[in-house]
């Protein structure tokens, strides 16, 4: 899957940044965050340890140029622990490989995969590591930039700080090859709008400069400062203050009627207005709001298990089993047949599963496509989201609509 001009280059990851690349939108948003975030454990949600593991993946297949799909069904490592790679998370990092080995292969270069950088001559602290980029094989080239991302809230690359934060890191203090261009990439295959899952935006080197000391540089000398306020927005979802943050503890707080301590009283949902439901309904399927919740709960064991009363909540053991399974399927498999029974299954696999045994096989891509690919269909699915003003997908009046927007797109 490689391309031979490929020269892939790993660094040593760097160790966390509390003003990294990362999680540059939060807390350039909100200077005190990570002043609040000091000595927290991250509390790892599952949709994070998929992207970390779906990072890793592609690393693996950046690196060694191998088709994600060959990895579908084995364990993979990673900063968060080992998951199992599924056909989707291969089906989506797939996306990602193969639109870097295309660039590579239309402009040439040079590929650099998780290559760490420090910003230390705009500002020591900030630092953090590529997930990859092209660095142009001439004098005075483009600047490839990628970043991979797993989750389904759109993400724009225009001015998109986290990746602006990357490419800095990427052309260094003087960029030494005489770069004019950076074009940078978003790769998100599980978006909610198809259409945003490769998005790029070209931008000029002099503007990036100028962003790094204009902006970047403000925004990372305000978090020193101990009376930095607390400003609260979308990006509190991956905050690791949530538990501790005055300002959400107010928030939350001041919208909860509370006659009497352990007692909330919620109105009947047919009495609210469609406005109200509308909100409600918003302000409780949003990520910021489950994200507030785990970090409660985590806040919370972490109380007690310290010792810390907490009133109204208690640590008790807990009884409870695993599920079952066979500690000898070679013994099963004995017993049934003496008893004369046949308990296996044969079970199709899914397309994922069977696009890696057909590759495995080496059966073209060609042939796979035209006999398969009409086989295969996706569940319709419609929902509720926010109305973001940025958000590029028209809304749709009823359901009907929704459907059949959905079929003739
Ligand atoms: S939860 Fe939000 S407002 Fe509070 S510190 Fe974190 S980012 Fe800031």
């Amino acid at each position: 899957m490689r391309s031979d001009e490929t020269t892939t280059t790993t660094a040593a990851p760097a160790a966390h940044s509390h003003i990294g690349a990362s999680s540059a939108y939060r807390w350039m948003m909100c200077p005190a965050s990570p002043r609040l975030c000091e000595g927290r454990r991250s509390e790892s949600s599952e949709f994070a340890i998929q992207g970390t593991a779906a990072h890793a993946l592609a690393e693996k297949c950046l690196t060694g140029g191998v088709d994600p799909v060959l990895f579908i069904g084995e364990t993979i490592e990673h900063e968060a622990g080992e998951t199992e790679v599924t056909g989707e998370m291969a089906d989506g990092v797939t996306v990602y490989v193969e639109k870097v080995f295309a660039d590579l292969k239309a402009h040439g270069g040079k590929l650099a995969v998780e290559q760490s950088f420090d910003l230390g001559w705009l500002y020591s602290g900030l630092y953090g590591r590529n997930d990859a980029a092209i660095l142009p094989a001439e004098p005075c080239g483009v600047l490839r930039i990628y970043d991979y991302k797993n989750g389904a809230k759109p993400v724009r690359a225009e001015g998109n700080p986290q990746c602006m934060y990357y490419a800095l890191g990427a052309l260094g203090a003087d960029n030494p090859t005489g770069v004019e261009t950076v074009v940078i990439t978003i790769v998100q295959p599980n978006s909610h709008f198809k259409a945003a899952a490769v998005d790029s935006w070209e931008v000029s080197v002099d503007e990036l400069y100028r962003w790094g000391s204009e902006v970047l540089l403000p925004a990372a000398k305000r978090t020193e400062d101990p009376e930095a306020p607390c400003v609260a927005g979308e990006w509190c979802c991956f905050c690791d203050a949530m538990a501790v943050c005055p300002l959400k503890q107010d928030l939350a707080l001041g919208r909860l009627e509370e006659p009497e301590r352990g007692c909330y009283v919620l109105p009947a949902v047919q009495a609210l207005k469609p406005a109200d439901v509308g909100f409600l309904s918003g302000f409780f399927n949003s990520p910021d709001f489950e994200a507030w919740r785990k970090a409660l709960a985590a806040e919370e064991l972490d109380l007690l298990t310290r010792g810390v009363e907490v009133p109204g909540r208690k640590l008790v053991e807990q009884r409870s089993w695993g599920n079952r399974k066979w500690a000898d399927e070679a013994a099963v498999e004995k017993a049934l047949s003496e008893l004369g029974e046949d308990l296996w299954v044969r079970k199709l696999q899914s397309p994922a599963q069977v696009e890696k045994l057909l590759t495995a096989r080496k059966v073209p891509k060609k042939t796979r496509e035209e006999r398969l690919a009409p086989l295969v269909t996706r569940e319709e699915k419609v929902t509720m989201v926010a109305a973001f003003a940025d958000d590029p997908r028209a809304g749709q009046k009823s359901l009907e609509e929704a459907r059949l927007k959905m079929l003739t797109e």
